[in-house]
This record gives structure tokens, sequence and C-alpha cells, in this order.
């Protein structure tokens, strides 16, 4: 109801005030330019249930890039483009307890074959499998079937685009290694091209709210009330996000949280609270749920923002677990 919402917005915002001193505590990714120059004290929330129920605070109109969190979009597309069989047999399953861009373990495993889809390599390997002719076209896939869930369009941040294209040595070497040991399916510069702008898309905490609904539905929209992607999909994405989608964080993240979640460099967090996990809070049938902070820890993660999604998860029992 109308006065229910009012409550929850209010508490909401309350929450957000709460948490937002602790950005001092972080801060801008400054390796991506661009990214260097935001509001580093900002933090909003969204929180979307499956009857379109919205819980939303901070600055929530802020538009922000999804960066690592696409990562979990773009390997769901994979697996429905290639099927699971091919996309695992050039990506593992297995977190690496190594910051997200990483080189030293590839040489390490099964020679040049990433450990998962959410850290850089494992992604830029994904990214080079989508279906499609050119990188235009493989990233009009991922704009389409992001806008299937999100329900809106969307577009690529060309400025932030640019300013990691110009600067990604780290990941042009580790697209470099991965095509040496045969695991690009498109020429680097193309893969790259894909992967960077993925991570280039814009959003705002409603949306990423909306995405972490549909996965926690286990692909199904709530909304739509269409499937748009399988449920085993689903399942696997949520086990990565759980075992890999804090980076290095994530056995923590796994451990006093307790939610499947994506982070980006971008402040960007996106959890999905599963039917089962939801019964204590507002949103009892599930939820996703959106934060953007942009100030991050050493590790890449929001410092506001895993501190405000904690004391959500505390509060309302939202502990898969
Ligand atoms: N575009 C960023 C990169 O490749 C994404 C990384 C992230 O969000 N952790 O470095």
């Amino acid at each position: 109801t109308e006065h229910n919402n009012h409550k929850n917005n209010q508490l909401a915002a309350e929450w957000v005030e709460q948490f937002r001193p602790f950005a001092k505590e972080g801060q801008c990714a400054s390796y991506i330019p661009v990214l260097a120059e935001k509001d580093s004290n900002q933090l909003a929330i969204s929180i979307i249930g499956t009857n379109n129920d919205e819980m939303k605070a901070g600055e929530t109109t802020e538009l922000f890039t999804l960066q690592s969190v696409s990562k979990v979009v773009t390997f769901i597309l994979a697996c429905m483009e290639r099927g699971l069989p091919y996309v695992l047999e050039r990506v593992d399953v297995e977190p690496t307890g190594d910051t997200f861009n990483s080189i030293i373990r590839l040489e390490s495993h099964q020679p040049g074959k990433p450990f998962n889809p959410m850290i850089n390599a494992g992604a830029i390997t994904v990214s080079s499998m989508l279906d499609g002719n050119s990188p235009q076209e493989k990233v009009s896939k991922i704009l389409c079937f992001l806008e299937q869930m999100i329900g809106k369009k969307l577009k690529v941040n060309e400025e932030v685009y640019q300013s990691e294209w110009q600067t990604a040595n780290r990941n042009r070497s580790l697209a470099y290694y991965l095509m040496d040991s045969g695991f690009l399916d498109c020429p680097v510069e193309e893969a790259l091209e894909v992967y960077l702008k993925q991570c280039a898309i814009e959003v705002n905490v409603s949306d990423l709210a909306m995405i972490g609904l549909v996965i926690a539905n286990d692909g199904y929209h709530p909304l739509t009330k269409t499937q748009l992607f399988p449920k085993q999909v689903a399942k696997l994405a949520k086990a990565l996000m759980v075992t890999c989608g804090m980076y290095n964080a994530s056995g923590k993240f796994a451990a006093f949280i307790g939610l499947p979640a994506k982070s980006g460099v971008s402040g960007a967090i996106l959890a999905a609270v599963p039917s089962h996990a939801g019964l204590d809070s507002p949103f009892p049938a599930g939820c996703g749920i959106g934060i953007y902070g942009p100030a991050i820890d050493d590790i890449g993660n929001s410092v506001a923002g895993v501190n405000l999604l904690k004391h959500i998860a505390t509060e309302w029992n939202m502990n898969i677990f």
C-alpha cells in the first residue's frame, strides 16, 4: 500500500544516511580516469519485489556504469547462445582469491583457462564467445538482453568506454595471453571492445535492482511474466556470484552477509534475494537489490554499499544459508 511504501522509503533513507559516512574509508576508482571524478560521497539503494513494489533512497537518479556487474549478464547470455558445455570448456567455475584483474594464475591452471567468469580473464573470454559478426552486434545483443529485464532503452557511456579503452593495458595483456592459449573466439581488440563497452553500460540503482530481481527469480521476469533465461543458468550464475561475485572478498561476503551479489569498480552492487530469504522482509517473495556508492575499497567493493547491504541483510534475515 501507499502507506507502507512511504514508511519503507523513510526507513531506506535513514539507513542510507547512517551508512553514507563509510564512503570516507574508500575512494573512487582512479585507474579508469573518468571514474575518479565521481562524487565519492554518494550512496543510493533500490529494492524491487515481485509486484514491482520498490523501496528506494539516496541519489537514485544518478547514472553509473555496470563495470564488473556486466560479467554476470554476459555469462548468462553466453550460456544461452552457446550452451553450457561450450562455455564451461573455456572458463572454469572456481574462485581464485586473487584480485579481479590478476594475470598470475593463467599459466598455472590448464594453461590459459581462466578460473571463473567473474574475474577479468574469464569475462573477456566470455565476451569473445558472444554471438554476432562485429563487436557492435555483440554489444547490441547485450543491450537488448538487459533491456528485456529492465524495460527501458540503455546505452554505453562513450566517455567511460574511451577512458578505459585508452588505459586498458592490463586487460590487453590478459586478452593477448588468452589468445595465445587459444581461449578467445575472436580477435583480441574485438573481445576487448565488447568487454569494455559492456562495462560502460549506464544504469541507475532501480535498473540494477530489476536485474537482481530476475536473477533471484531464476530467470523468470515477474512483471512481464516471461522466462528470460533457463533456471539452470540462473542457478549457476547465483553460485558464481556467491563464490566469486565480490572478488577476493567473496568468502567474507558469503560468511557475513550471505547473499548472491556482484560488485563493480564504479561502486555498483547487485544482489539477488531468493524467495526463501525474503520471508522476514517487506519482500517475502524475494527481491532484487541495487546499490551505488562510488567510494570503493582496495579490493574494489563499495565501502558504504557493502555496509548498507550487510545491515539490511541482517535486519531482515536475508542470509540464504
Ligand atoms: N572495466 C573494469 C576492468 O576491466 C571492470 C572491473 C571491475 O569492475 N572490477 O578493469
